[in-house]
């Protein structure tokens, strides 16, 4: 859609976004301020297990006129497959800190096993490699990036093609936390948990509908129902997904670098028949997000 489009519902609103504190290409002020010349006037900063970004964010948008939502993406366990919970809207509470500690823990973990593998495959040095600045722990995105710069795999399909997909050598199975815990971390800290991208699961609509339930069940609130990738069809079943099972619907890109699929806020209209998350995450906004970043140094590795 076009710069000026309005989008019924959340116009300028994108609350899925990455930065350099997990596997984005841009610092958050730079992020915000790319969003901000898009037309992007409300944005939550999800990265990757962490919230260390966010403080960043914070202050780049009280800059350039951007309300910046303190965000988070967890990688949850749900009947053994990776399901992912946005929170939005958390303030600071020490059993998300502990969770978010945890799931870095768990990162750094799976970073050695997965190095380790690539050692024992003629591929030494992956954990120096994929370590960046700052501290940030790596992601798989960052060894198929290392794998790829190698010369070891021509791009990134192939590189979790042949090493880090679950067919691959290297691959390892995560331990994260159980998505009804992380439901409940992002709840107690204040926020709403949205389930995240729910077609990009492998999965039947039998077991979507039961992931719907069980995400409810745990205290869910609403569910991605526009994303950089949906499908007009995949908007309409969204709106199935959140008007059967109650859910407030959410509308974030995705967003990780320039040049690689949607930019901020360029995302299809959410549609009439849903309510929008970002209603419930205003009402919230009295509260400082910068707080779920800056009283929590367990979490900020920088
Ligand atoms: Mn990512
Ligand atoms: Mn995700
Ligand atoms: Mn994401």
């Amino acid at each position: 859609m076009s710069p000026g489009t309005p989008e019924p519902g959340t116009p300028g609103t994108d609350l899925h976004m990455h930065s350099t504190a997990s596997d984005g290409a841009l610092p958050p002020a730079e992020l915000v301020h790319r969003a901000a010349a898009l037309g992007v006037s409300r944005l939550a900063l999800t990265d990757h297990d962490t919230t260390a970004g966010v403080a960043e964010a914070v202050r780049a948008g009280k800059a350039a006129g951007v309300e910046v939502v303190a965000g988070v993406e967890l990688s949850t366990l749900w009947c053994g497959r990776e399901i992912h919970v946005v929170g939005l809207g958390m303030a600071h509470h020490p059993v998300l800190d502990q969770g978010l500690a945890y799931q870095q823990q768990q990162r750094w973990q799976r970073a050695e096993a997965i190095a380790g593998r690539l050692h024992k495959r003629g591929l030494p040095g992956a954990l120096q490699g994929v370590a960046g600045d700052g501290g940030r722990a790596p992601g798989r995105s960052h060894f198929a990036d290392w794998l790829v710069a190698q010369g070891a795999v021509r791009d990134r399909p192939q590189a979790f093609k042949r090493y880090l997909g679950q067919q691959g050598a290297a691959w390892v199975r995560p331990a994260w936390v159980s998505l009804e815990t992380g439901v409940r971390w992002i709840r107690l800290a204040g926020g709403t948990a949205v389930l995240a991208h729910p077609f990009a699961y492998r999965m039947t609509g039998a077991w979507r509908r039961r992931l719907c339930s069980a995400f409810v069940e745990a205290g869910g609130e609403a569910v991605e129902v526009v994303t950089g990738r949906t499908t007009p069809v995949q908007v309409r079943d969204g709106i199935g997904l959140a008007l059967r099972h109650g859910l407030l619907a959410s509308a974030g890109s995705d967003f990780h670098a320039p040049g690689t699929g949607l930019e901020p806020g360029r995302l299809l209209p959410l549609p009439d028949a849903v309510t929008p998350v970002s209603q419930l995450v205003s009402d919230h906004r009295d509260r400082d997000p910068g707080r779920a970043a800056s009283g929590a140094p367990g979490t900020r590795p920088r």
